[in-house]
């Protein structure tokens, strides 16, 4: 029997809502695609993005800005991190995070993870107890939330600021709460692969009058900064605008135009994520080799991407099975292997890190975690072809 074959991309998103791109032709031939170029009456795209997203997500204010990576190494310099200062993160994560808080003059100080990818919750207590660390930037890494009131409360015991990198979570919650809203900023990233798609770009949220204030003026605002979307009282900015440096990193009008037009769509694509990913997860979990996380019924996420591990498989069986996956069309990504491979690193890879760390649960999870990516291209039949092809050559690769 021909075994069958799949053969779209993994990497193919849709494109952009028609309104999106007429929206963007029109702001082409004005040729106003800078932030704070408007002519009178006019407000620009930028700025009406950060007052829907703010709205969206129930926070008082947003910055959009050029990246996620961006927008997390401003979140950790307005909310008051020192040069040298520690701060706690997730060691399953991506790159763009420990390069954040190297960037903010932070030095990472990794924590283990569970069964489940999520923070590791005693290890995560004793890093605070013996780092006296006082910034946790917590990464929703693959969708996968953590138990956010338990969280909640070890930062609040310790003294911590909870910083989230919602890279995979824009449109989840966890206990019906938008995840986002519970640490002091959060991050999210509008590039290519992520929920929303402007190529590059990044969309920082928060409460507090006085993150807001010096993310605006970091971002590169000038003297511009009353034009922003959401703004704090202007005594905010008198007290930091000449204290803080220009870190040049504003969102264009372009992409802001983009993501207005998609912003309204979040949503039901979020159902249709969810819709492939249980779709697989069902296929998959007819085959008793393969390991699927077990998701809280707190957490509401947004299945972009799927996680399983196959413990039985050694280091051989490992290689033949994403090799005959792939020659079936279905691309795997591992976060076993000891080299870093396209977007994909193990933290043991970041060695500029000074204080280098042993984080053997982590390691033992990733060494059989199989990830994929669901791009919504695919339909939900495609789903059932790509678990047929994964449950098959567990099977051939396992013997
Ligand atoms: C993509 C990503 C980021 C950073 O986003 P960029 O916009 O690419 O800088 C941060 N964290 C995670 C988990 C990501 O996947």
């Amino acid at each position: 029997m021909k075994k069958a074959r799949f053969d779209k991309s993994f990497t193919q998103q849709e494109a952009i809502p028609q309104q999106g791109i007429d929206a963007a032709v029109k702001l082409l031939q004005t040729g106003r695609l800078h932030r704070y170029n408007t002519v009178t009456g006019e407000t620009a795209a930028a700025a009406l993005l950060e007052k829907a997203f703010a709205e969206y997500m129930g926070q008082r204010y947003c910055l959009a800005c050029t990246s996620g990576g961006y927008a997390l190494h401003v979140a950790l310099r307005a909310a008051g991190l020192k040069r040298g200062e520690k701060v706690l993160s997730n060691a399953f994560t991506l790159a763009p995070v420990p390069g954040a808080i190297d960037n903010a003059g932070g030095k990472p100080l990794l924590v283990e993870i569970d069964d489940s990818y999520c923070v590791d919750l005693d290890h995560l207590e004793t890093q605070m107890q013996q780092s006296g660390a006082r910034f946790f930037m917590l990464s929703h890494m693959r969708g996968h939330i953590a138990d956010m009131d338990a969280v909640s409360e070890l930062c609040e015991r310790y003294g911590v600021i909870l910083i989230e990198d919602c890279a995979h979570t824009m449109g989840a919650r966890w206990n019906g709460r938008r995840s986002g809203s519970f640490g002091r900023v959060a991050c999210f990233s509008t590039q290519t692969y992520k929920h929303m798609n402007s190529g590059e770009g990044g969309l920082l949220t928060t409460d507090d009058d006085d993150i807001i204030a010096r993310a605006i003026i970091y971002s590169g605002s000038y003297m511009l900064y009353e034009r922003h979307g959401t703004l704090p009282p202007p005594e905010r900015f008198a007290e930091v605008r000449l204290q803080t440096p220009n870190y040049s990193g504003r969102m264009d009008n372009l992409r802001a135009t983009l993501l207005l037009a998609q912003l309204p769509g979040l949503e039901n694509n979020c159902r249709r994520w969810n819709e492939r990913y249980q779709a697989l997860e069902t296929r998959l979990a007819s085959c008793p080799q393969i390991q699927l996380p077990q998701r809280p019924p707190a957490e509401s996420y947004v299945g972009s991407s799927l996680q399983f591990r196959i413990e039985a498989l050694n280091a051989d069986q490992v290689g033949a099975f994403i090799a005959g996956c792939a020659v079936r069309g279905v691309e795997l990504k591992w976060f076993g292997g000891a080299e870093p491979h396209g977007f994909t690193s193990r933290y043991d890879s970041w060695r500029y890190i000074e204080e280098q760390q042993h984080l053997p649960h982590t390691l033992a999870i990733l060494a059989t975690t199989f990830d994929l990516r669901i791009p919504l291209t695919f339909s939900v039949e495609d789903m059932d072809t790509i678990g047929d092809i994964i449950v098959d050559e567990a099977c051939a690769a396992l013997g």
